[in-house]
């Protein structure tokens, strides 16, 4: 079984990164919009910011109270798209009830939006045009597959997950590349047998719940899931040590699919158009 070290390839990618933007005429620049004071919002708003400036890419964080209004955000962001200066705007999910996320996904132009949300970068992917960017994390676990020359064509694709940001591009990322895919969620029946015999297993459901052996001893799984324990660790979705022996490619948690996420998000943050 071969470890999918996600925090190895993301170092390397990021250094690819810094090199590229070395050779820029001008510097890309991350804004970075936050409203309100969730905590885990603003460690990963803080880690974006860190990334950005690592790799020489110019970041700004754009901090507003928890009483802006839905219009006093669009019109920021509206700012930000006429902006040349500006060339990634990153709203920070989740945003305060009163908000309208896919109203403001919406305002964001896409040629701007690093995280690969807006419906035209959405509906590119989906009809088979280059969106002018993929969300991070499909595109980092596609990464680190290519890294470990794990073959997605004709291959049995099972994702745990439909979300926007995860499950959902992820099946169009690997339909792509033809792979044949089943997209499983809380509705799904005979959970089990289709993550068993998967040549693919992508998990992003934020629970324990691959928790079986691998029918193929060449399967490759991929552990997007993180959430603490009920002691307060760092874990999947999949159980590490039950499933390991039983496939041949695992991602862990932490090290895997975390720091691609990031690396990704930094590849996005330097395309400029
Ligand atoms: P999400 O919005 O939290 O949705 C979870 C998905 O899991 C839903 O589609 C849900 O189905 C499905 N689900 C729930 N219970 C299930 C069950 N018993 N059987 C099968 N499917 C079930 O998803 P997300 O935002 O993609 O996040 C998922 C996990 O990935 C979280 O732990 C999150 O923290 C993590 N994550 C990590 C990274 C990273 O960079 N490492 C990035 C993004 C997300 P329904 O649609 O039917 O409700």
């Amino acid at each position: 079984m071969i470890i999918l070290d996600g925090k190895a390839l993301s170092l390397r990618i990021l250094d690819g990164v810094r090199e590229k933007i070395s050779h820029l005429a001008c510097q890309p620049h991350l804004v970075v919009i936050l409203v309100g004071d969730d905590t885990a919002s603003r460690i990963y708003v803080n880690n974006k910011k860190k990334a950005a400036e690592n790799t020489g890419i110019k970041s700004t964080i754009i901090e507003l109270p928890l009483t802006t209004t839905e219009n006093e955000l669009i019109s920021i962001i509206r700012e930000l798209n006429q902006d040349n200066g500006v060339t990634g705007i990153l709203v920070q999910l989740p945003l305060p009830e009163h908000i309208n996320k896919n109203k403001i996904i919406d305002e964001i132009s896409p040629k701007k939006d690093v995280d690969g949300f807006t419906p035209e970068n959405v509906g590119r992917l989906a009809i088979g045009l280059e969106p002018y960017f993929y969300p991070a994390t499909p595109q980092g676990i596609i990464m680190l597959l290519d890294e470990y020359k794990i073959p997605i064509e004709g291959a049995n694709a099972v994702i745990l997950g439909r979300s926007n940001i995860v499950g959902k591009p992820m099946a169009h990322m690997l339909l792509k590349r033809n792979a044949t895919v089943t997209i499983c969620h809380s509705y799904t029946k005979e959970l089990e047998s289709k993550i068993k015999t998967a040549d693919i297993l992508i998990s992003a459901v934020g629970k324990k719940i691959v928790r079986c052996k691998m029918d193929r001893n060449n399967s490759c799984i991929v552990d997007v899931g993180i959430f603490r324990d009920t002691n307060g660790k760092l874990t999947g979705d999949v159980d590490f040590d039950l499933v390991s022996p039983s496939c041949g490619y695992i991602s862990p948690v932490p090290g895997g699919v975390g720091p691609m996420t990031i690396a990704s998000l930094m590849y996005n943050a330097s395309k400029v158009y």
